[in-house]
């Protein structure tokens, strides 16, 4: 099986990919400019194709540009696009990237390429030294995705495509190996064209992987925001009803509701500063939230009341959850903390379960019975569990 005729012409075909690619460059570039600037990798992801296109030009001149250009650079250039798809991906992952010895790497290639293309022309050893290299890259890129595992489509279809370019990749090399390479890049032997068709396809997949993991991400970060209390990280009043009327929601009798108030918090204000005040906020939250575990759900009520949901707790493993609470709570601080000059804080809690509740249950009698069992506990002399009547 030798080179046969051109069935696709390669030279249309990749100057066709190379103009999907800056297409798809442009789609990105605008989209980074909507999307938070947490969601890091997009400029990466918006050059590497624009990068690809400049390759893709030097390729297709092949025969008219000197082949320092189409060879030495063109190849230069398009592993320096792939090293940016990698780039992109690590600071999208991690926040955080380093790429300079796949650019190192580049370099030497580069001198390979030189030597083996302009000084002693030989395609296949080039080809055997560009595949190694690009299957390596691609491989190492798809390792991140396989480690950094999700449900996303666009991470799948991500990882996907870079295991497909690794496996394209060195199938090239072991064709080049098993003497099927054919002698030029524009000759269309058959596994030019599955390679060039391939690297068609990847450049516009890859763009819309990235699309579609970004938009995941905005997703995932609105949904948080929406949800969450800014100050404390714990669950807004919105969302924390929500899932109380979730939980109540078939007359369910199961369940139960903690209703904690932070006592005499107004004097921490008064003495410290509004700022510590908030330091002291999040420091109990923290408390509330280990001592719930994945028992339950801590959402915060409004200033210093907090509202715990505990879903399948009856009456006394809420009254054990409200004990364990109220002792993290007034656990004082250490003395090496920015919060030790308060000493320690104290908090009184309601307990009402669905049992409470006579007849239905209903969300608002639990809530109204753990109020008022707050309230009692406040009366009482504060920090302490009162259990609703
Ligand atoms: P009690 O024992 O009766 O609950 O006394 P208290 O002082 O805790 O109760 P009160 O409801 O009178 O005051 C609550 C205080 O909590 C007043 C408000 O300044 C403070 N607070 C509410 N939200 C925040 C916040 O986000 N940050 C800070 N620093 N303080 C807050
Ligand atoms: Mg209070
Ligand atoms: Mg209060």
């Amino acid at each position: 099986m030798g080179a046969s005729p051109a069935i696709l012409d390669p030279r249309s075909i990749i100057l066709l990919a190379g103009v999907m690619g800056v297409m798809m460059a442009l789609v990105v570039f605008f989209m980074r400019r909507s999307y938070p600037r947490s969601i890091q990798g997009l400029g990466e992801w918006s050059r590497a194709p624009l990068v690809a296109f400049v390759s893709t030009l030097l390729f297709a001149a092949r025969g008219y540009f000197p082949d320092f250009l189409t060879i030495v650079v063109a190849n230069f250039v398009l592993f320096q696009a792939c090293i940016l798809y990698y780039a992109g991906s690590q600071k999208f992952l991690f926040g955080h990237g380093d790429t300079r010895g796949w650019t190192a790497l580049n370099g030497m290639l580069a001198l390979l390429l030189f030597w083996f293309g302009i000084v002693k022309p030989d395609f296949e050893v080039r080809l055997l030294f560009v595949t190694a290299a690009v299957s390596a890259l691609f491989f190492r890129h798809a390792q991140l995705y396989m480690r950094h595992k999700g449900r996303v489509f666009g991470k799948r279809l991500m990882t996907g495509l870079l295991l497909a370019q690794a496996l394209v990749a060195g199938l090239r090399f072991v064709s080049v190996v098993a003497g099927m390479a054919g002698s030029g890049l524009m000759e269309g032997s058959w596994i030019q064209s599955i390679y060039i068709s391939m690297y068609s396809f990847t450049v516009l997949l890859l763009s819309i992987a990235v699309i579609l993991m970004a938009t995941d991400r905005v997703h995932t970060e609105f949904e948080y925001l929406a949800t969450r209390d800014p100050l404390t990280g714990a669950l807004n009043r919105r969302a924390l009803l929500d899932a109380c009327h979730g939980a109540f929601a078939s007359g369910e009798r199961r369940g139960a509701l903690l209703m904690v108030d932070l006592d005499h918090f107004k004097s921490i204000n008064d003495r410290f500063g509004h700022q510590m005040g908030d330091a002291v906020l999040r420091e109990a939250v923290g408390r509330m939230q280990r001592a719930v575990g994945d028992k339950g759900l801590l959402g915060r009520y409004g200033g210093e009341e907090f509202l715990v949901l505990l879903p399948d707790a009856g009456k006394a493993e809420a009254m054990e959850v409200a004990a364990r609470l109220r002792q993290a709570i007034g656990e004082p601080f250490p003395s090496d903390s920015p919060m030790a000059a308060v000493g320690s804080i104290a908090a009184s809690i309601g307990v009402a379960a669905g049992e409470d509740s006579s007849g239905r249950t209903d969300i608002d009698d639990v809530l109204a019975l753990a109020d008022a069992a707050l309230y009692r506990a406040k009366e009482m002399g504060r920090d302490r569990v009162i259990a609703a009547a």
